[in-house]
């Protein structure tokens, strides 16, 4: 439809970044368009909206883009993930493996109560370990994810297999 069009011509592809051989989805154009922007988010939060979430979840850096404005769309609050360091009370760590490499995401260990309802919210759904490692945080601490929502599904990289626990992955433009 017209609004997915529109999603669409806002995304730019870059050739070979970070490394050769990839093409990167630059969401940029899409943050600096008032219309795509809200767009987004309202497409991002709409199958949500009376589940009934109390927090949204994302993970530095992009998952904050879009996080907090779901989480003041759906009435939740936002809580962080962050990499290593950055949070300065109690965490829980969690090192998960990358295609070259490994990477570690914290959450504050008294971040959500158990049994809260969090949607989790990340710009873009590649291989799914960064999705997979912030939903095994949050199992850990006892949350339930009511679902997880992303703008971007890299769907050839089948990152949809890792989240099959969860029962509604939503991504608003799939490639
Ligand atoms: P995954 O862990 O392989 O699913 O990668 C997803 C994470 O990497 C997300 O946090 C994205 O922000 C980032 N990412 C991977 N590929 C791209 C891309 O093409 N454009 C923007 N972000 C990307």
């Amino acid at each position: 439809d017209a609004g997915m069009e529109q999603l669409h011509s806002l995304i730019r592809d870059v050739a070979d970044w970070p490394k050769p051989g990839i093409v990167f989805k630059d969401i940029t154009p899409l943050l600096a368009d008032p219309r795509g922007l809200a767009l987004a988010v309202e497409m991002m939060a709409n199958p949500f909206r009376g589940q009934g979430i109390e927090l949204v979840v994302g993970a530095e850096s992009r998952g904050f883009i879009f996080g907090t404005a779901i989480a003041q769309a759906l009435s939740a609050g936002f809580v962080p993930i962050r990499k290593p360091n950055k949070l300065p009370r109690e965490t829980h760590q969690l090192t998960y493996d990358l295609e070259y490499g490994q990477d570690t995401l914290e959450i504050h260990a008294d971040a959500i109560a158990k049994g809260q309802r969090v949607l989790m919210v990340d710009d873009l759904l590649a291989t799914g370990g960064t999705m997979k490692a912030c939903c095994d945080l949050i199992d850990r601490l006892g949350g339930e994810i009511a679902g997880v929502t992303v703008l971007i599904e890299l769907d050839f990289l089948k990152g949809r297999q890792k989240l099959k626990p969860y029962d509604s992955v939503h991504a608003v433009l799939t490639y």
